[in-house]
C-alpha cells in the first residue's frame, strides 16, 4: 500500500486544560527536530492531532523514530485518496486485503470534519461495510472488539483511511514541564533516571564530572554517547562537563578514608546546583537507587542532600536493578553503560566508604577546605558542548566491542 500520511494522536493531553497550545507546539518541535534528516516531510500541528504527511518517503524509518518520542499516544499510518467514493472503497479493501487472516471480524468507523460530502458518516460505514463483506464473504462484523478497524475520516482536502495503529511513548512532550539537571555518570542508572525525566517532560541538561588525567577521554566520550542516545525522546540536550580532579586530590589528601565519598558526593552536588541555578533548572535529578551501593543509603544520601534544599529527584530510587537494566536495555544505553572505562568515582573509590555517615563529622572534615576557592576554580573551567540526535563519539572499534558485551 501506498501511504501517504502518518497521523499523530497525543497524549495525557486532555487533562492539561490550557495547556494545550504549549503541549502541541513543543511536540511539534520535538518531533521536528528528531526527524530533521527528512525534509520532505510536511509536519502539520492540528489541535486534535499532528499530521505528517509522507511526500513520497517510505513511513517505517519515521515510524521507529515516532515511537520514542515523548506526547505521542498512538499514531497511525495513512492514505489519503481523493473523495471519489469508489476510490475510497478500493483503497478500504486493498487494506483489508493487507490485514486480513481467515477468521478476523472488522468494523468500519468513520468521522467527518467536511460535513458538506455527499455521504454522512453512517452511510460511510454501511456502504463500506457491505463493499468489505462483498469481497470477503465469510467475515464477520463486530462492533465492539473487531480484530481490524478501518479507520475512515472525510477533511476538506481528502478522505483518509486507516487501519494500524502503533503505540507511541507516552508520557509529556519534552521541554513542557520546565528544566532540570541531570548527574549523568557512565553507569547504568543515571540514563534511565534521565530518561524517565525526558519521560515527564522535563528538559534535562546533562553534568558531567571527569577528572582527567585520572579518567580517559574514552570516560568523557561514553557519557557523551550515553547522552546521543536520550536525544532520540526529545531533540538536542546541552552537555556541560564539570573537571573533577583538583578537588578529588584535595579531598583525598585532607579527610579520612571513610568520608571521601560522601565528601566527593557533597562537593558533586553543591556544582551541580550551582550550576542549576546558572541555567534556571529547577531541580536536579540522579540516578540513586535506595541501597543499591554505601552512597545510596538513606543516611548516606541525607548527608549527601544536606548541602541544598533544591528538589533532588530519583526517579530509579525504588526500582530493583534488574528493573532498571530491563528499561537500559529497551532504551538502548546498557551495552555503553557497561563498558568498562574508569569513571571518576572508582578512580578515588575508598575501599570501604562510611556507610552510615555521620553528619556532625562530615560538615567538620570538610571545613579544613578551601570550598569556595575549589568550586570556584571548577566553573570557572566547565565546557558546555550541545549533542544533537544521531551524533557519535565513540569510533566505530569500540561499538564493536559493545555490541559484543
Ligand atoms: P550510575 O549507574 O548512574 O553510575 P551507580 O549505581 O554507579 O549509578 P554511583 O556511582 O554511586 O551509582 O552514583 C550515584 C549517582 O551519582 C549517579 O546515578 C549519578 O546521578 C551521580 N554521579 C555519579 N558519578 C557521576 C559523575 N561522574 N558525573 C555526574 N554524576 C555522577
Ligand atoms: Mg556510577
Amino acid at each position: 500500500m501506498k501511504y501517504t500520511e502518518i497521523m499523530v494522536r497525543y497524549g495525557e493531553l486532555s487533562t492539561k486544560g490550557k495547556n494545550r497550545n504549549s503541549f502541541i507546539g513543543r511536540l511539534h518541535g520535538n518531533v521536528t527536530k528528531v526527524l530533521k534528516d527528512y525534509p520532505e516531510l510536511t509536519i502539520q500541528p492540528h489541535r486534535d492531532r499532528l499530521h505528517i504527511q509522507l511526500n513520497g518517503l517510505d513511513a517505517k524509518p519515521i515510524m521507529e523514530k515516532l515511537k520514542n518520542i515523548f506526547g505521542i499516544q498512538t499514531f497511525s499510518l495513512s492514505i489519503r485518496v481523493s473523495k471519489d467514493f469508489e476510490e475510497v472503497k478500493k483503497t478500504a479493501i486493498d487494506m483489508m486485503h493487507e490485514a486480513y487472516e481467515p477468521g478476523m471480524t472488522f468494523k468500519v468507523g468513520t468521522k467527518r470534519s467536511d460535513h458538506d460530502y455527499l455521504l454522512d458518516t453512517n452511510q460511510i460505514n454501511l456502504q463500506l461495510g457491505d463493499a468489505i463483506c462483498v469481497e470477503f464473504p465469510e467475515i464477520k462484523v463486530d462492533l465492539r472488539k473487531p480484530d481490524i478497524k478501518i479507520s475512515v475520516e472525510v477533511r476538506h482536502d481528502g478522505i483518509y483511511l486507516s487501519y494500524l495503529t502503533v503505540k507511541g511513548a507516552g508520557g509529556l512532550p519534552v521541554g513542557t514541564a520546565g528544566k532540570g539537571m541531570l548527574m549523568l555518570s557512565g553507569g547504568i542508572d543515571s540514563p534511565v533516571a534521565g530518561y524517565f525525566a525526558l519521560k515527564r517532560g522535563v528538559e534535562i541538561e546533562m553534568v558531567h564530572f571527569f577528572s582527567p588525567p585520572y579518567t580517559s577521554e574514552q570516560a568523557l566520550n561514553k557519557a557523551k554517547e550515553l547522552t546521543s542516545k536520550l536525544t532520540s525522546f526529545g531533540g538536542s540536550i546541552k552537555f556541560i562537563e564539570v573537571p573533577f580532579a583538583e578537588i578529588q586530590e584535595t579531598i583525598k589528601a585532607n579527610v579520612p578514608e571513610g568520608y571521601l565519598m560522601t565528601i566527593q558526593r557533597r562537593f558533586m552536588l553543591r556544582l551541580t546546583d550551582m550550576i542549576r541555578e546558572q541555567r534556571g533548572g529547577l531541580a536536579i535529578f540522579n540516578g540513586e537507587a535506595v541501597g543499591q551501593v554505601a552512597s545510596q543509603t538513606l543516611e548516606s544520601m541525607a548527608a549527601i542532600n544536606e548541602v541544598t534544599t533544591t528538589p533532588i529527584l530519583r526517579p530509579v530510587a525504588t526500582m530493583d536493578k534488574t528493573d532498571i537494566i530491563r528499561v537500559a536495555e529497551n532504551i538502548d544505553t546498557f551495552n555503553l553503560s557497561i563498558m568498562p572505562f574508569e569513571d571518576c568515582c572508582t578512580v578515588f573509590a575508598p575501599p570501604s566508604p562510611k556507610t552510615k555517615p555521620n553528619m556532625e563529622k562530615t560538615i567538620k572534615f570538610e571545613s579544613s577546605l578551601d570550598i569556595d576557592g575549589l568550586i570556584q576554580r571548577s566553573l570557572d573551567n566547565i565546557k558546555i558542548t550541545t549533542v544533537e540526535p544521531g551524533d557519535t563519539f565513540m569510533d566505530s572499534k569500540q561499538d564493536e566491542i559493545s555490541s559484543l558485551l
